[in-house]
């Protein structure tokens, strides 16, 4: 008989063992392969619904990201003496990976995993605090260079860079996503039919303050290398940046954002669609 997990051995010779160690039967309808289903039968039909819901979004999101992308994620450290070509190295591998976690994110919302996909954005938050640390403060650099750098105290050295919605943001990820909240136990389930209204407004609004802190946190590392800003301003003395709170880039989150939540109104609840009970509050 051939083993049931597709190696076209002799099952007595593959999955046999393992399958006795647990006291499992071959054949046994019981045998449900949740993960191998999942990857196989259940996240592409969601994804699909979640693409023809939100494409036009995710393209407007993603041609913003680009922007960002071709402006920064190529250039290395700023200049320094030592180990200049490592530095730079290890500078783009950290904006590589921030980009693989805003895909990782998006992958998992585009499957309906809500949750997930707000956990890896806190770790993206990080990503972004920790280059914006390294780069200001030479004391931290000296500690990454020589492989002691701890994210440790990483928010109180950098909150002062930054304007407050970044730390608010950082904060609204871990209560609600990567700690335990109320998200971790409301009754929501992925659909096929990608049905929960809440979770497209709340996932694609997580993914765009992701972005905006990318950009934010890039334009001023990069200030006087890239000549174009939205955010920052050298102040009349020179030297210090000054955050522009009515950067054009709000205005464009905010179109994007009223577009969205008319399109998708929070309690919508349409015939013939299963709903997850909105029971919880972010907090
Ligand atoms: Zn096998």
């Amino acid at each position: 008989m051939l083993c049931p997990c597709g190696s076209c051995k002799p099952f007595s010779l593959c999955c046999e063992p393992y399958y006795s160690i647990l006291n499992l039967k071959q054949n046994c309808p019981d045998n449900d392969k949740i993960l191998i289903d999942w990857l196989e039968k259940y996240s592409e039909p969601i994804e699909k619904t979640f693409m023809s819901k939100t494409e036009v979004y995710i393209f407007r999101i993603s041609l913003y990201f680009n922007k960002i992308f071709d402006s920064y994620f190529t250039l290395g450290f700023k200049p320094y003496l030592l180990q200049q070509k490592e530095l730079d190295n290890q500078i783009i591998s950290i904006k590589l990976n921030i980009l693989h976690s805003l895909i990782a994110s998006l992958s998992c919302l585009s499957q309906g995993l809500f949750l997930q996909s707000g956990i890896i954005l806190r770790s993206l938050i990080e990503d972004c605090l920790v280059l914006l640390d390294i780069s200001e403060n030479d004391e931290q650099l000296q500690k990454f260079v020589s492989e002691t750098y701890s994210i440790n105290n990483l928010i109180s050295r950098t909150k002062k860079s930054v304007p407050p919605n970044i730390i608010e943001w950082y904060g609204y990820f871990s209560a609600n996503f990567t700690h335990f909240g109320q998200v971790h136990s409301a009754p929501y389930l992925p659909r096929a039919c990608y049905s929960d209204n809440y979770v497209i407004v709340v996932g694609l609004q997580n993914l765009i303050r992701a972005i905006v802190t990318i950009h934010i946190v890039l334009e001023r590392i990069y200030f006087k290398q890239v000549p174009e800003h939205f955010f920052w301003k050298e102040d009349t003395q020179g030297g210090c940046l000054k955050f522009n709170n009515e950067s054009t880039i709000f205005s464009w989150t905010d179109k994007l954002g009223s577009e969205i939540n008319q399109t998708y109104p929070l309690n919508e609840h349409k015939k013939g669609y299963n709903y997850s009970d909105k029971t919880f509050k972010f907090k």
